[in-house]
C-alpha cells in the first residue's frame, strides 16, 4: 500500500470514530437498532468516506477540511462541522492531528456571524 493510500485509510478511520463517538452521546440506542450508529450517522459516514476516495487532493493536504476544493456538499459539511465540534475536543487527547478540523470549522462559524 502507497503512502497515499495510507493516509487516505487512516482520515476514514478517524472520522468515522468520530461519527460513531457522536453518536453514541448524541443519538439513542434505538436510533441505532444495534448497530455502530444511526442511520443517519451511517449516512453521513458513508458519505464522507466517499469523498475521501475521490479526492485527488489525498498527497498534498493534510485532512479533507483544510482543503481548498469544500467538495462536502453545504448540508453535509454542516453535519461534518457538528460532529467535529463534538467529538474534536474528545478526539485530540487520541488524534492531536484531527484537532485541526474542528479548528477549521469553529473558525468558519465565526466569519460567518
Ligand atoms: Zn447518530
Amino acid at each position: 500500500m502507497n503512502k497515499v493510500e495510507k493516509k487516505r485509510q487512516r482520515e476514514q478511520h478517524v472520522v468515522e470514530e468520530m461519527i460513531q463517538l457522536y453518536c453514541r452521546k448524541n443519538h439513542s440506542k434505538e436510533e441505532r437498532q444495534g448497530r455502530k450508529m444511526c442511520p443517519v450517522c451511517q449516512e453521513l459516514s458513508d458519505y464522507a468516506k466517499l469523498r475521501s476516495q475521490k479526492c485527488p487532493f489525498m498527497e498534498q493536504k493534510t485532512f479533507c477540511a483544510n482543503c481548498k476544493v469544500h467538495c462536502y456538499k453545504p448540508e453535509k459539511r454542516e453535519q461534518i462541522c457538528q460532529v467535529m465540534r463534538f467529538s474534536g475536543p474528545r478526539m485530540i487527547l487520541y488524534h492531536p492531528f484531527f484537532a485541526v478540523w474542528h479548528l477549521i470549522c469553529s473558525k468558519k462559524e465565526k466569519r460567518n456571524l
